[in-house]
This record gives structure tokens, sequence and C-alpha cells, in this order.
């Protein structure tokens, strides 16, 4: 079965630590031992994994990808968010994570980020754990 989040960024540009949420569906499936797959189901929106101790890092990887990518800049799309697409394209729709006795394996200082562009709005995140 896949799961569907469904939560509520904050902002045009955001990470919003997910982690607590993605342990919670491992939970909710039983499963003690496998691999959880994370989806973003959206053009503008993604995942991504960094550190989730320093905020300073989050403030800094989206400074930087707007630095990169301007909002405003020679794109032909017409919506008016080409930089929120190309950000997308660039942190990827999904990560695997390991699942060891009930528990996402991250390292200590990781956290799993939805990586939103072009908030705030709601958005959709699926969750598979499998043995
Ligand atoms: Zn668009």
């Amino acid at each position: 079965m896949i799961k569907a989040m469904t939560i509520a960024t904050r902002s045009r540009n955001e990470l919003m630590d997910i982690t607590s949420q993605i342990q919670n569906v491992v939970r909710e499936s039983g499963i003690s031992e496998g691999l959880c797959t994370i989806f973003v189901p959206h053009t503008t929106a993604g995942l991504t994994i960094n550190e989730g101790a320093d905020p300073s890092v989050q403030r800094d990887i989206l400074a930087h990808l707007e630095k990169m990518i301007p909002h405003r800049g020679d794109y032909r799309h017409l919506e008016g968010n080409s930089d929120a697409h190309i950000k997308a394209s660039l942190v990827g729709s999904s990560q695997t994570v390991f699942v060891e006795k009930g528990q996402l394996v991250l390292g200590t200082w990781q956290a799993i980020y939805f990586a939103e562009f072009d908030g705030p709005r709601q958005r959709k995140v699926l969750v598979k754990v499998i043995e």
C-alpha cells in the first residue's frame, strides 16, 4: 500500500523537515527490515536529504539555488515558475532510505526534506515501505 501524506508549505521556497512524519509511516507499516521509498508527485517541488541540525544549512541551500536559478530570467515557460521546475529537477523527486529495527537508517546529522520551490501550497508526499 502507498501512503499519501498531505503537507502545507509556508513559503515560495522552503525546505521542510518531514523526517518524523516519514518515521511514523514506517512505524505504522509494521515492517522492521526493508526499504522506505518517498516520492513527490509534483513538478515544482522535490525531496532531498541533508543536514537537519543547523538551520543555516537550509538557508544556504535555498539562497544559493536562488542565486544560480533566479525567479525572473530568460525563461519561455508562460506560468512564470521555470525556476521552480529547474530546482525541482536538480534536487530530484524521490529518495530511498534503509529501514532497520523499524527505524529509518539516516546519518546522525541527516534529515529528509520536502523541497518546496513554488509555494506556499498544499502538497502530496507518497511513501511506501517494503520488506
Ligand atoms: Zn510551470
